[in-house]
């Protein structure tokens, strides 16, 4: 076999390698899912509790927050990322042109005339149009590149490993409904076990089921202490309208960093991700508002009449 067609073969199998890894995560969550199904229903609610009346209503809540938290955590490993559209994409002679021009103010200059009838208003912190090197395009506003997913992704808020994905545009309402059904789904198991918990400690408890019992309460509860900060943190994010990436570097405009730079007050910010159907806010049904590419702003950011939404700066 000649040599670069071996190379380009051990290439292949590691970047297969790299991606069956990725999925490493994703495959922990389901096994615990798995292992928690068998420990709630069979150890704790087929064997160990004996009023029926009291087993039906646990089995009957606990697969309703089982199927909304599986349901919103398969939309959010599964969704697509939002990709950045083409026509913020240089040609070939224009990239050409940006590579061999002589300073960086023409480079500027250059990228600034392409832009010209795009929708960008976040700039970058010296004031001139975001470019992509890797990609060669120009970047959305709230569009970042991601080094995992190799691509620059539409209101990337991080890539996170436990869905193997980049939450962004595409994904971030599902993303907040999975942490808050997954945070459900942990409090509902904390609060129902805790009593067969302390059961165990007064050794009221036999065979070997109670050990799942006792680390059943364990893992739930601890899931839930780590969820309840996360879903918090999020909820706050959406409520100003900020990515986790904008919260450590406020979003450019031409006026200067703001983090409050697409805040358009709580209700409106959350309608963004949520929509304007109130039937379906809870329940993993794309419904965010907009493109992904392009978001109202204040006021004050607005490019001339460009689609800012009529509402009063939040300050
Ligand atoms: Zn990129
Ligand atoms: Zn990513």
């Amino acid at each position: 076999m000649p040599r670069e067609t071996n190379g380009k073969h051990k290439e292949e199998k590691c970047i297969c390698c790299i991606k069956t890894v990725k999925w490493i995560p994703v495959l922990f969550i389901v096994a615990i899912i798995v292992w928690s199904y068998y420990a709630y229903v069979f150890q704790l609610c087929l064997i160990t509790i004996q009023s029926s009346s009291e087993r039906i209503v646990l089995l009957v809540v606990y697969h309703i927050s089982l199927v909304m938290f599986f349901w919103t955590y398969g939309k959010t490993v599964c969704s697509c990322v939002a990709r950045v559209p083409e026509e913020f994409r240089l040609s070939e002679s224009e990239q050409e042109l940006l590579i061999h021009a002589a300073t960086e103010e023409i480079q500027l200059n250059i990228l600034e005339i392409f832009a010209k009838n795009l929708p960008v208003l976040n700039r970058t912190l010296s004031g001139g149009i975001r470019y992509c090197e890797k990609c060669h395009h120009v970047k959305p506003d709230r569009a970042h590149h991601c080094s995992v997913c190799g691509e620059c992704i539409l209101k990337m808020d991080h890539h996170c490993p436990w869905i193997n994905n980049c939450v962004s545009f595409s994904n971030y309402k599902f993303f907040i409904l999975f942490l808050g059904y997954s945070l459900i789904y942990c409090i509902f198991i904390s609060a129902t076990s805790v009593q067969y918990f302390i059961a165990f400690w007064k050794g009221e408890l036999e065979g070997m089921g109670k050990f799942h019992i006792l680390f059943l309460f364990f893992v739930a509860l601890m899931f839930a202490v780590s969820l309840a900060s996360l879903f918090g943190y999020h909820c706050y994010l959406v409520l100003h309208n900020r990515t986790t990436l904008e919260a450590f570097r406020p979003a450019v405009f031409c006026d200067g960093p703001d983090k409050n730079g697409f805040n358009l007050g709580a209700y409106n910010n959350f309608r963004q991700v949520f929509g304007n159907r109130a039937i379906i806010w809870f329940f993993p049904i794309k419904s965010s508002v907009g493109d992904g590419v392009s978001y109202p702003v204040p006021r004050q950011h607005s490019k001339n009449s460009y689609h800012s939404m009529d509402t009063t700066p939040v300050r």
